[in-house]
């Protein structure tokens, strides 16, 4: 059997042993939160998604809504879809009719669109509102000062359930500097799970990628987002 795993199926599994090892290090959250490992498939083929999903990935991460609805009628095996990258209003109709998670609602007119298209199909859009700790003009996400206005308008959209939040962490050199941030962003995840809400439902901490994963564990995301480590480099 070990001799015949595909590498993509190798490094899913050592990607799982690695979540499962950084969970084991966790000093300042408690160590037996699983954490759900997000197959990140962007710019891969059907053929590299299926090999992942055969070793046992159930979550599949996508960028990009038209890429996905390209993938979704060929790859031929059932997997949850997550929206990761950033979504215009005018392709809310097509990300709510194909994902079960929505991650990077950050804008008071993107939830009202979402809630919209979502009413359209009678659905309640599972979401996460996406942060912009660190404030990087080149990312989307929003600011922490304005964070609770957004989750609470969110709360309040009947087609839409707010589930957690998310962070895509700075690209530093030293990746050491990601810890303060994560550790930063479980206490406001923490604070957030404390807030008085109608409708929503705090679950998820949606935190870390191929580099800084270990660490995100580590500082308490319970959702990584793991491609390069799975399917090595992308090819644009
Ligand atoms: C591409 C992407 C990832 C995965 O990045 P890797 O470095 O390949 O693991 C995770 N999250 C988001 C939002 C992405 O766009």
């Amino acid at each position: 059997m070990c001799g015949s795993m595909s590498k993509i199926a190798e490094n899913y599994q050592k990607v799982l042993e690695e979540i499962e090892a950084a969970r084991a290090c966790r000093t300042r959250v408690p160590k037996d939160a699983p954490v759900q490992l997000i197959a990140v498939t962007k710019n891969h083929d059907v053929e590299a998604m299926r090999e992942a999903i055969d070793a046992g990935a159930t979550d599949v991460g996508e960028n990009r809504v038209q890429e996905a609805m390209k993938k979704l009628p060929v790859l031929d095996r059932k997997v949850t879809w997550h929206l990761i990258g950033h979504l215009q209003t005018n392709k809310a109709k097509h990300a709510v009719e194909h994902f079960s998670l929505i991650h990077s609602v950050d804008t008071p007119h993107l939830a009202r669109a979402i809630d919209k298209e979502a009413g359209k199909l009678d659905k309640v859009q599972d979401i996460l509102v996406q942060v912009n700790l660190a404030k990087e003009e080149s990312k989307s996400g929003v600011y922490k000062e304005d964070l609770r206005p957004l989750l609470e308008l969110t709360d309040e959209l009947p087609h839409v359930r707010l589930r957690g939040l998310m962070l895509i962490a700075p690209n530093y050199d030293d990746v050491e500097q990601c810890r303060p941030l994560f550790h930063e962003m479980y206490e406001i995840f923490q604070k957030v799970k404390e807030f008085p809400f109608q409708t929503a439902n705090i679950t998820y901490l949606s935190m870390g990628m191929t580099h800084d994963y270990r660490i995100a564990v580590e500082e308490g995301a319970n959702m990584v987002r793991v491609g390069t480590a799975i399917f090595g480099p992308r090819q644009y």
